[in-house]
């Protein structure tokens, strides 16, 4: 039975896109693997696959008596269910260290970039093995997606060279104008109801006890979401409901670069704890921020502390 190479839930180009590339550098080292999604992609995904023609990966969300290798997180609340009762063989990631123990060893390649497809990047170059076009091609998508295009804090020099090496592999000329097209796919809002977008890009955490929950929705201009705002406002109140202390949902402006951040909690304080602008559940502007992982999930951490 092959290995089952799997990121987090509510899937992500990177999730996805490194799945599949790390399965294809599993196999080539003699261990047979497969990607799998825990869920449907998103259209950005759908974008990125059907523009190399790769195939969707099967949805899988059980691990039971499965070998495992996770890609993209190490968070218990964003990875396949019953972990424990299958076996992880290895990790390939670029977020803060998570939850996730293990009974035997394994394989860490968790490092501080801006993208699981840099550190995969490096893996291919360790293990001499050639990154198939297509999927350096996903693979470029995911490091231009993840990083903003480069704009994010949390992208590194090393993503700049990943992409650079893998758009020559993939025979891409211009690779911003890439960027641009796969965001202007990413911010297509109509049509998608309000549930749709706020689970597009969506991950619990556990934060000193307390469960919250953080969205976040990239567009290449906010004014995109204005008639929307309502309707996501009335939908994070529901998903709070359902025995979260807060959600929160980023609306990402990736040219203006910063995050319009929409807020239901039952302690809007946490906000100011975290960001310095008061509000009593109002939506706040948090200029420059356009990281979940980097600036806004530590924040939050620090301020369920104390
Ligand atoms: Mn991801
Ligand atoms: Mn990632």
């Amino acid at each position: 039975m092959a290995i089952l190479v799997v990121g987090h839930k509510n899937p992500d180009t990177d999730t996805v896109a490194s799945a599949i590339g790390a399965a294809d550098l599993y196999s080539k080292r003699g261990m047979e693997a497969k990607a799998v999604t825990q869920g449907e992609i998103a259209p950005e995904t759908a974008f990125v696959l059907g523009k190399f023609g790769v195939a969707v990966p099967e949805i899988v969300t059980d691990a039971t008596d499965k070998q495992i290798i996770l890609v993209d997180h190490t968070d218990i609340s964003q990875t396949i269910d019953n972990l424990d009762k299958g076996e992880l063989l290895a990790v390939v990631d670029h977020h803060k260290l998570g939850d996730i123990t293990t009974a035997g060893p394994l394989e860490m390649w968790v490092w501080p970039v801006g993208c699981s497809a840099t550190v995969l990047k490096s893996m291919y170059d360790f293990y001499n093995v050639e990154i198939p076009a297509n999927i350096a091609g996903i693979m470029l998508c995911a490091i231009l997606s993840d990083t903003v295009m480069f704009k994010s804090v949390t992208c590194t020099d090393a993503d700049k060279a990943a992409v650079e090496a893998l758009a020559k592999i993939a025979g891409v000329s211009d690779v911003m104008a890439l960027g641009m097209e796969m965001f202007k796919v990413k911010s297509a809002v109509d049509g998608a109801s309000a549930s749709e977008l706020v689970f597009r890009d969506y991950k619990d955490f556990d934060m000193s006890g307390n469960k919250v929950g953080i969205g976040q929705l990239e567009v290449v201009d906010l004014s995109m979401l204005d008639a929307h705002k309502a309707a996501l406002q009335a939908e994070i109140e529901k998903v709070k409901a359902e025995g979260r202390h807060s959600v929160f949902l980023l609306l990402t402006d990736i040219m203006k670069e910063g995050s319009e951040m929409l807020i239901a909690s039952d302690d809007p304080a946490v906000v100011e704890k975290a960001f310095g602008i008061a509000t009593k559940g109002e939506p706040v502007w948090l200029d420059g921020v356009m990281s979940r992982k980097k600036q806004v999930a530590p924040n939050f951490i620090k301020a369920f502390e104390g």
